[in-house]
This record gives C-alpha cells, sequence and structure tokens, in this order.
C-alpha cells in the first residue's frame, strides 16, 4: 500500500490456531462461533501479520510473529497449530527483495510470544537477533514485566525471544510516546499489557494505525466490551478503546489489523451511534 511518501507492506508469519475461548474472553461461543468458525479443537486461525514500511529514510519492520524457535511440535504442546504453506516471516520479507541485514528499525508492540518470537532466531547453534543491525524499539514498562513473571504472565513471555538483542546492544527501551523517524510514532495503548503500544503512520495529511492487540480483530475494535481473555487489565483496555475509537473515525484512519484473518485494513466509521469497521484490504 502505497502512503504518501512511505510503502506499508502487509506481511505474514504464518497462521497460528489458537483456543476460541481465549481469543473472544467473555463473549459466547455460540456469538463467536459464527463469525469466525473454529476447529474441531475449539481453535481459530490468528494470522501472524506483520508490516514492512519503506520510507526515504529507513526500513523498519513491525512485529516479528511466532519465529523459527517454535516447531509445529512445541505449538501442538502449546494447543496451538502453526500453518505456513508459504514458510515464515523471512521467506516473506525474501519475496518482498528484504534481506534481514536490511532492516534499519524494528518496533515491536510488546513481547508476547506472537509479537516478539521472530526478532530473534537461530544460528550455527545460539540465539541472535534475526535483523543484526536494526535497532529494536519496545517500552520500558513492558520490559520490566517481561522480566518480573508471574503465575498468569509466565505462559506468554519468553526470554529467548529478546533478551540476546539486549545482549547484543540492540534494545532501546522507551519511557512512554516515542518519535521513531518524521512522521512514524509509537503511542502507549495500555490493557492488554501495561507496556503495549501502537505505531501511528502520518504522511500527506493521512494517517494509519498498526493495532497490535489494542484489538485481535475487527469485531474487537467495533465493540467497547469485547476483549480477549490475554489481556491483564480488561477494564483498562476498555477504556483506551474509548479513547481510540473516535480518533481514528474522525481522522479516517487506514487500520491495520494484526490478527484478522477477514481484514487486513479497514477504517472505523460511526453509523447511527455505532462504529462500525469498514474493509479497505481483505485478508489474503
Ligand atoms: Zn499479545
Amino acid at each position: 500500500m502505497i502512503f504518501g511518501d512511505m510503502e506499508l507492506i502487509p506481511i505474514t508469519d504464518g497462521t497460528s490456531w489458537g483456543d476460541g475461548g481465549g481469543a473472544f474472553g467473555l463473549v459466547p461461543k455460540t456469538v463467536w462461533d459464527e463469525l469466525l468458525p473454529s476447529d474441531s479443537r475449539n481453535r481459530i486461525p490468528m494470522i501472524l501479520r506483520c508490516l514492512l514500511v519503506r520510507t526515504p529514510q529507513a526500513t523498519i519492520l513491525v512485529e516479528t510473529g511466532m519465529g523459527d524457535k517454535v516447531t509445529p511440535e512445541i505449538a501442538e504442546k502449546q494447543h496451538m497449530r502453526l500453518e505456513r504453506p508459504n514458510g515464515w516471516l523471512l521467506d516473506d520479507l525474501r519475496r518482498h527483495d528484504v534481506a534481514p541485514d536490511d532492516v534499519d528499525i524494528v518496533l515491536l508492540t510488546h513481547l508476547h510470544g506472537d509479537h516478539s518470537g521472530g526478532g530473534t532466531r537461530f544460528l550455527d547453534g545460539q540465539i541472535v537477533p534475526t535483523f543484526p543491525r536494526a535497532h529494536y524499539l519496545v517500552q520500558q514498562r513492558e520490559w520490566r514485566d517481561a522480566h518480573n513473571l508471574n503465575e498468569r504472565t509466565r505462559a506468554t513471555y519468553f526470554g529467548i525471544n529478546y533478551d540476546p538483542i539486549e545482549k547484543a546492544g540492540k534494545l532501546k527501551l522507551l519511557d512512554g510516546d516515542a518519535a521513531v523517524i518524521p512522521g512514524v510514532r509509537l503511542v502507549t495503548a495500555p490493557g492488554h499489557t501495561a507496556g503495549l503500544q501502537v505505531v501511528i503512520f502520518e504522511s500527506g495529511g493521512q494517517t494509519a494505525v498498526f493495532l497490535g492487540d489494542l484489538a485481535f480483530f475487527h469485531w474487537q475494535l467495533e465493540r467497547l466490551a469485547w476483549v480477549s481473555a490475554y489481556d491483564v487489565d480488561p477494564l483498562g483496555s476498555i477504556e483506551t478503546k474509548r479513547i481510540w475509537q473516535p480518533w481514528l473515525a474522525e481522522r479516517e484512519a487506514l487500520i491495520i489489523f494484526q490478527h484478522d484473518p477477514l481484514i487486513t485494513a479497514g477504517k472505523l466509521v460511526s453509523r447511527e451511534g455505532r462504529y462500525k469497521v469498514e474493509t479497505v484490504a481483505p485478508a489474503g
């Protein structure tokens, strides 16, 4: 997608099939299963969508998917199914003529395994940063929570996904909202995790937003109460979405959904007092 003087290219690390109840939280299965049918083990498809951003100044990668450390066997143990008919993240980047060395900046919305996993990889028996030249930008708060695990968060954070980045001196921790390069900035959006950040692109009077897990699917952006069971602060997620809904609608922002299997990009419109996502780019 051409966006002012930037190019925003959705890429993928594959599809992770995970428990539908986890993704939809308190929403009854009879409701969500109509929207997104589950498989025989109650699992629904979650796209591991990332965003390649080409600007005159830099090549930026937003998110890194699950990476090559999660084999199909490990996925099975975690009650997931990993589908990668076209390979993983680096294969999709190669299809766009991007080598790991070409990436200048990696933006991580948070450090959960399906967002940070591709940021490091196995190479010659070691786990190293996948993008050796890049600086990785994460919120300080997210980093702290990922290193102070509790019974609730333990299954979602894995040090092998990000500790080697710090060791290589490539980590940049942010204390709140931050400018990345002209036209690209990060804004905190607490709820799913306390240190979640979304990415905003501004060019030629237009706005685009990469939402991360502020809403897995477009339905969760339309409806405030639809919050995933993974969110550490569901009431915080609702308040954060309450702020973002009018902000996105007023600007007619192009919204890129990370996990949505139906919509890659859409716009939020207000109609008769309700918000609705209109598809700009369907998935696939
Ligand atoms: Zn997450």
